[in-house]
């Protein structure tokens, strides 16, 4: 999960990082306010999650407070790379900024290691440095298990070549990135650029921070960073029912078993398609092993809610699972939406195969529910349920 510039700037904050403060607002109006509790001046800053922002026209002083609410007029509403501002940063402004610097962690999956990366070439975007000027950039490994150390932060600092005055607080600030990057279970924190003001000293002026949603289970507090606003209603239904759901733009709804299986499904609905006026897949949906009727219920439940599903094609082969545990969850599942008033009206297209697949047929069979068609090849089983998608378009 990437997070906002003032969401990260907050999780520096409280690593110790050195920060400017600043708030956050939607209104032209309350830029006015926080620009003069912050003394009369402030910076005003876009937040999407896209950098580039400055050269896009995102950052702007104001002098004024008056001077703040225009410029949040400007940048409210405005769209950089595809992405609308819907809040800007209002910080204070740093003292006169000398020099701006680089520094970040992430994973470096590649080489099955965390990786440090500075430069004193900051400010502009590092992918342009590395590119233009590949020594100005240094690459450190970090050991997991070792981490940054001050020691190891002044090896960052030398190998970078930072300027011998601001070197120590480089690498306190090092100490403390890493702080952040550890434990928030990041996969990334970046600061860009790390400015050197006129005082002397080094402050982070921004930031981006990735977080690993894997450990969203020992980082209570991440839930509140989520961007709920631009989570898509079902993907969030979904998440919810812990299910693991992707919408995609298609016609024909799709639940199986396993992530390869639901992924080739995919392939063959989007392939039976082109023979059906081009229906496609609406979603991917891994119900995965143990599909109970509860766990068939909530997947159903979720594809039939979305009003582009025209078919559902249920595709499951069976492994540890049994196909008749699976034909059940099917029939009960239907059972559990109409008693909720949910009932079924859009066609199901069912293929059962492997351990018990006799079985599961037979159960499903009997049950007879007039919207449940059998179809027991996969390919078979998607061109009906592309073709079903396609007659009711
Ligand atoms: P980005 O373009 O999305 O990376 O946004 P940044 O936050 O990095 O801002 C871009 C540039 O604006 C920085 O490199 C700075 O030169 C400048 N800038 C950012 N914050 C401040 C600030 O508080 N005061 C001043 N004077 N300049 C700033
Ligand atoms: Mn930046």
């Amino acid at each position: 999960m990437d997070l906002f510039e003032y969401q990260a700037r907050d999780l520096f904050a409280k690593h110790g990082v050195p920060v400017l403060a600043g708030e956050v607002i939607d209104t032209p109006e309350a830029a006015r306010e926080a620009t003069e509790r912050l003394g009369g001046k402030s910076v005003i800053k876009a937040q999407v999650k896209v950098g580039g922002r400055g050269k896009a026209g995102g950052v702007k002083l104001a002098a004024t407070p008056d001077e703040a609410v225009a410029r949040a007029t400007d940048i409210l509403g405005m769209d950089i790379k595809g992405h609308t501002v819907h809040k800007v940063m209002i910080t204070e402004t740093a003292p006169e900024i000398l020099e701006e610097y680089y520094v970040s962690y992430l994973l470096d999956r590649t080489n099955r290691t965390f990786l440090a990366m500075a430069s004193v070439q900051g400010g502009v975007e590092i992918e342009v440095v590395a590119e233009e000027n590949p020594d100005a950039l240094a690459k450190v490994p970090v050991d997991a298990n070792e981490g940054v150390s001050k020691e190891k932060a002044q090896e960052i600092v030398a190998q970078a070549k930072f300027p011998a005055e601001v070197a120590d607080q480089v690498a306190d600030i090092l100490v403390t990135l890493w702080d952040t990057f550890i434990k928030e279970d990041a996969l990334l924190v970046e600061v860009n650029p790390l400015a050197k003001v006129a005082s002397g000293k080094v402050i982070a002026l921004d930031g981006k921070v990735s977080l690993d949603e894997n450990a969203d289970f020992r980082q209570p507090d991440h839930e509140a960073l989520e961007d709920k606003d631009a989570a898509n209603p079902l993907e969030a239904a979904a998440k919810a029912k812990n299910l693991n759901y992707v919408k995609l733009d298609g016609e024909v709804g799709i639940i199986g078993n396993g992530a390869g299986l639901v992924m080739s499904t995919l392939d063959v609905v989007a392939y039976a398609g082109e023979n059906h006026g081009n229906v496609k897949p609406a979603n991917f949906l891994d119900i995965g092993g143990g599909a109970s009727a509860q766990v068939m219920a909530n997947g159903l439940e979720i594809i039939l809610g979305d009003p582009d599903v025209k078919s559902v094609f249920v595709n499951v082969f069976g492994g540890i699972t049994a196909c008749d545990e699976v034909a059940n969850g099917i029939v009960q599942a239907l059972a559990l939406l109409a008693d909720k008033g949910e009932a079924v009206t859009k066609p199901l297209v069912v293929r059962l195969d492997g351990n018990n697949a006799e079985l599961g047929r037979k159960i499903l069979s009997d049950a007879n529910h007039p919207l449940v068609q059998r179809v027991d090849t996969m390919d078979g089983a998607a061109d009906k349920a592309a073709e079903l998608a396609a007659a009711a378009k």
